[in-house]
């Protein structure tokens, strides 16, 4: 019942808890990358833990399983459920919460991914009809007047004429640089995954808020690998271009335009308030305490669970029970 507690009480703690602390205190727009890579860590956990400590119930309660190991049976007999209806419901019940969320991760995870290629492909197949290559940009131009630049996970870039004619060379250049971002770090199945964990379970905040900052965060890194090679105030010109349009990119694609302009333009005017080289180390190594946090909570949750048994104090006065234990075993 330890591991049940550990592992209920890190998934109740890291779903509550995290999004209010990262939103305050962690600087996610300064470390867009690394926060991209704590998200899943702590989405995932919450998941694996929620799984587990619900198999730390079945296999205490239930007699079936807590028979297969000789230490963990000896402990069950001491619990006051054990052997009980009430234990044994309690057990089948945590036993189908888990298999339950494990069935609901993958449905989610499969039909996500699902719905995003036949997304995906629709709108390629909808590409090949209207829109023409432009062999020297290496893009596929659509004809229409609103400005919209967006990726598909294939690897096609989508430009509107109406944004080539609102953009110069370098804000093109910009652009294209952005959306080659979301191509080379496979942004895409990055949402993906955010969208398929956040659809497990319901009406979890840390859920919800995973998901939102990976839309987020993906943009930030793309308009930083578009500064890196034309400099900030070019991006945020192409920005400026791009969003004073109307064009929402379609749905399953990224696009230049597709999260709020106004703070990516101020925080790409203010990328020179980096965080200082001791605040970039204090961060990676809080992200390695938080990546290592559920292994070791998982780690102490086997152990307490298969751990030696402490003595009954009912038996200590029993004459033969040092022998029914040893036989027991
Ligand atoms: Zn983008």
């Amino acid at each position: 019942m330890i591991a049940a507690l550990i592992l209920s009480g890190y998934a109740a703690l890291v779903a509550l808890a995290a999004p209010v602390l990262l939103r305050r205190y962690w600087p996610a727009d300064r470390l867009p990358r690394l926060t991209l890579a704590l998200l899943p860590v702590l989405t995932c956990s919450f998941l694996v833990a929620a799984v587990t400590s619900g198999l730390a119930v079945a296999v205490t309660l239930l007699s079936g399983l807590s028979e297969l190991d000789p230490a963990l049976d000896a402990c069950v007999d001491q619990l006051p459920l054990a052997d009980t209806p009430t234990g044994a419901l309690l057990g089948r019940l945590a036993l189908a919460v888990s298999a339950g969320l494990v069935l609901r991760t993958l449905y989610c995870l499969v039909t996500t991914f699902a719905t995003a290629r036949r997304r995906q492909a629709g709108h390629a197949r909808m590409l090949r009809m209207l829109a023409v290559r432009d062999e020297r940009l290496g893009v596929l131009v659509l004809d229409h007047p609103a400005p919209a630049c967006y990726c598909l996970p294939g690897g096609d870039i989508v430009i509107t004429s109406g944004a080539l004619s609102r953009l110069d060379g370098p804000q093109l250049e910009a652009v294209l640089q952005h959306e080659r971002a979301h191509l080379s770090g496979r942004h895409h199945l990055i949402i993906a995954l955010a969208t398929a964990v956040r659809r497990t379970v319901p009406r979890v905040r840390l859920l919800s808020y995973a998901e939102a900052e990976t839309r987020r965060l993906v943009e930030l890194i793309a308009d930083d690998a578009a500064v890196a090679r034309t400099g900030a105030r070019t991006v945020v010109a192409a920005l400026a271009a791009i969003g004073t349009g109307h064009a929402e990119p379609p749905e399953a694609t990224l696009g230049i335009g597709s999260s709020p302009l106004l703070t990516r333009v101020q925080r790409l005017l203010g990328l020179d308030r980096a965080l200082s080289r001791r605040g970039r180390i204090a961060s990676r190594a809080a992200v390695g305490v938080l990546a290592l946090l559920p292994v070791l909570l998982l780690t102490i949750s086997a152990r307490s669970l298969l751990r030696e048994c402490p003595p009954d104090p009912d038996d200590a006065g029993r004459p033969g029970a040092a022998v029914v234990r040893v036989v027991t075993r």
